[in-house]
This record gives C-alpha cells, structure tokens and sequence, in this order.
C-alpha cells in the first residue's frame, strides 16, 4: 500500500479546502529538543506550509515547569486564528502529559487526545480522531479492503495509535483483538488476522509465519537503526500479505496527510460549518 503516493492525493484536497476556507492555523507546541520530535515538527509544519496553512511553531526549553506549558496552551485556545494545538509528545517528565491534553480546546484538539474526543470516539461519535488511526483507515479505503466482518487484530494498545485504530475498526464493523507487552502466544493472535495492524515500535517484532496469507498487514512502527527507518514487520511478511505498507512511505506519510485533514476539521467546527457537539 503506497502510503506516499495516497497522501499526496489527500494533501492535495487539503490544499483544495484551506483555499475554500481562506484561512487554517495549526499550532506545534515542542518541550525540550528530543530530535525525533524535531524532526516529526519540521516535517509537519513543512506540509502544512505547502497547503497554505498558517504553521506556528512554539518551543519551550525541556526543564518548562508544567504551569508554564498549560499557559502556552492556554493562550493558543484563547488565539482566533489557531484553529488546531498539536502538542509533541514525549513531554519531559516533570509534566502530566493527560493534564496538557485535558487542557488543549477539545475543538482545537487534532491529536484527538483530548478525553472529550476520546470519549466521542469511543461512542462511535467521532469528532477529531488522531492523525494516525485516521491514516490508517483512509488506506484500507483506499486500497478497498473488506473491514466489516473480518477479523482485525491490532498490536499496540497506545493512546496515541493502538487504541484509537482498534475503535474505529471496531465502528467499521470488524472482530477486533487488541495484543500487548503482556499478551501471551502473540502469534497465536496475529495468525488469524484478516487485517494486521502493528504498533510497537520493535523492529521484526511481526515475522512471515506470523502473518495469514493474503492478510492486509499495516506496519505502523518506525525505529532508526543504522541501516535507516525500519517497521514493526520483517521483509519476509510481503511473501505472504496480499498488502503491506512500507517503512517509510507507508503509514508516516499519511499520518502527516491526516493531520492536516484535522486541522481544516477543527477550523470547520470552529467557523461553525461542522458542528460540533456542546460540552
Ligand atoms: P508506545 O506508546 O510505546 O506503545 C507501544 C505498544 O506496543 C504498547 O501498547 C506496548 O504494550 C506494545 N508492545 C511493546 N512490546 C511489545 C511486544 N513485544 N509484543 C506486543 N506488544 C508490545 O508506542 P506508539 O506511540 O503507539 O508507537 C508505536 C510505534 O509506531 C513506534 O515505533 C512509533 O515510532 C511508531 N509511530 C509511527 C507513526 C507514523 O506516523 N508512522 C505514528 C505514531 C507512532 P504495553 O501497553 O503493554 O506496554
């Protein structure tokens, strides 16, 4: 599944509505200098930039106590022309990264880490969903993939990525399994899965005998090794997956596509042309 050449396609028709919309501001919120946060900003306000969002890039030192960060954001909720917050996560840790989330305007919130747009989500109600779990469910669109009645097995159960995309596969109809660092006989699991969807962030961690044949496997894992950016799924899984998304080029781009689809999102529910639920 060529995930960069989807995400053009979709930055393309973000570029579209940001013109119809005459103005989107996205706000990064960076704590500390973890480069491969830095880089993951860089890339973000580079895409928006190219779409004609207005990027606005906040740093912060890494020892910021905690108030000041909820200040920040703070200001950014009370700034018209910031339509979506993106705080950077790891935060460093003297600071409560549910505490910044809790305090970011849910209509504002395009990681959809907010508990408000958890919650939707977990209804069904979805209002803004993570980059990510957006991503991943526009490329099995995409690609036609059956989701309804198949069994779809999510590996990673983060906030961020696992979870999110075990619900809306749940909500699109699939028998989902959730694995973990505890699940026992991972690949007992794996095996029966239809759809594959790998977010741990270990390299080779989903190996061919693993996988069913003709399964639709998403690596969604980037780890950097000497050899460069490498998946959660071993090269051998593509003899056996009638899909697989590649490292890179596969769910990073998209992930970036879907951030900026979130940002026209929240300034559509923020001009009130979307409406979003009342609090
Ligand atoms: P995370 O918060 O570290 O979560 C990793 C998950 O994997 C946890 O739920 C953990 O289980 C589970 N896990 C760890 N070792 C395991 C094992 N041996 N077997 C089964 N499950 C195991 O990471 P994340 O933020 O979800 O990110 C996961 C990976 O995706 C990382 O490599 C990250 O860089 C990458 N990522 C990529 C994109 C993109 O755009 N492509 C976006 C986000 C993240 P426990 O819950 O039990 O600890």
């Amino acid at each position: 599944m060529d995930g960069a050449a989807l995400a053009a396609r979709v930055r393309q028709e973000v570029k579209d509505e940001v013109a119809e919309l005459g103005h989107v501001g996205l706000a990064t919120v960076l704590v500390g200098d973890d480069p491969a946060s830095e880089v993951y900003i860089r890339l973000k306000h580079k895409a928006a930039e190219e779409v004609g969002i207005h990027a606005i890039d906040k740093r912060l030192p890494a020892d910021t106590p905690e108030e000041d960060v909820l200040e920040l954001v703070g200001e950014l909720n009370d700034d018209d022309g910031v339509d979506g917050i993106l705080v950077q996560t790891p935060l460093p840790p003297q600071i409560d990264e549910a505490r910044v989330m809790r305090t970011i305007d849910p209509m504002k919130d395009v990681d959809g880490l907010h508990p408000f747009n958890a919650g939707q989500l977990f209804f069904g109600r979805q209002t803004l969903v993570g980059a990510t779990p957006v991503g991943i469910m526009r490329l099995l669109d995409e690609y036609r993939i059956p989701v309804a009645g198949v069994r779809a097995v999510v590996v990673g159960r983060s906030l961020i990525v696992g979870r999110p995309v075990a619900m809306l596969l749940l909500h699109a109809n699939a028998t989902v399994t959730i694995c973990h660092s505890r699940t026992q006989d991972l690949a007992r699991h794996t095996v029966d899965a239809d759809i594959l969807v790998a977010a741990v962030g270990v390299p080779g961690v989903i190996t061919a005998d693993m996988v069913k044949q003709g399964a639709a496997v998403v690596d969604v894992g980037i780890t950097r090794t000497e050899v460069g950016l490498v998946g959660d799924v071993e090269p051998g899984v593509a003899e056996v997956a009638a899909f697989l998304t590649p490292v890179p080029g596969g769910v990073g781009p998209m992930t970036i596509a879907a951030l900026l689809g979130n940002a026209v999102r929240a300034a559509r529910f923020r001009s009130g042309r979307l409406a979003f639920p009342r609090i």
